[in-house]
């Protein structure tokens, strides 16, 4: 496997999103919390802009809104979130347009929008790239147990140290731009 995209589109996608609390992480998908997005529309948008939540009330009553858990099925409460969400397109190196949601496991991008704390890359990206099982692996940020990863090469032929492992889930190498499995 071996993608790339850092070419943010200046589109982007505008969604009914519901979603449950941060701090509900009771959900087995993508985000550890309950969320479901309705494609509402493709807007234009500065690229590398921080992305804001629309400041406009929709109604309620719009059959579109998700009614369940996109990942688990479970039955969104009127307390859960409501919100009109907006959200960065990227190309991939197959030319495919999508929002990071829909990213495919070695697919790899530039978070710039994380905390400068994590851009410990003298290049100063914040590179994170999709692990099987829907993990992102945000690379030069510190591990778990507090270690850094060091990587070498320039994005996207980059060789990571040491190994990637995600508790229950997904064990490989990063070498040279290639997801190997170990
Ligand atoms: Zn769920």
């Amino acid at each position: 496997m071996r993608r790339y995209r850092d070419s943010e589109e200046r589109k982007q996608e505008e969604t009914l999103r519901k979603k449950m609390g941060l701090d509900e992480r009771a959900c087995v998908g993508r985000y550890g919390y309950c969320n479901a997005m309705v494609f509402l529309d493709e807007i234009d948008h500065e690229p590398k802009k921080i992305i804001e939540a629309a400041p406009h009330d929709w109604p309620k009553d719009d059959p579109r809104w998700p009614k369940v858990c996109e990942y688990c099925g479970r039955a969104f409460k009127d307390e859960d979130k409501w919100q009109v969400f907006q959200q960065a397109l990227y190309q991939r190196h197959t030319g495919e347009i999508i929002p990071l949601e829909a990213a495919q496991p070695g697919d790899m991008w530039d978070a710039w929008w994380y905390p400068q704390q994590w851009k410990t890359a003298p290049d100063g990206l914040c590179l994170v790239l999709e692990l099987p099982g829907g993990h992102e692996w945000v690379i030069d940020r510190a591990s778990d147990s507090g270690a850094h990863w060091t990587r070498t090469g320039v994005p996207p032929a980059i060789t990571v140290t040491p190994s990637v492992l995600v508790p229950n889930g997904y064990h490989g190498w990063l070498r040279n731009g290639v997801l190997i499995d170990a």
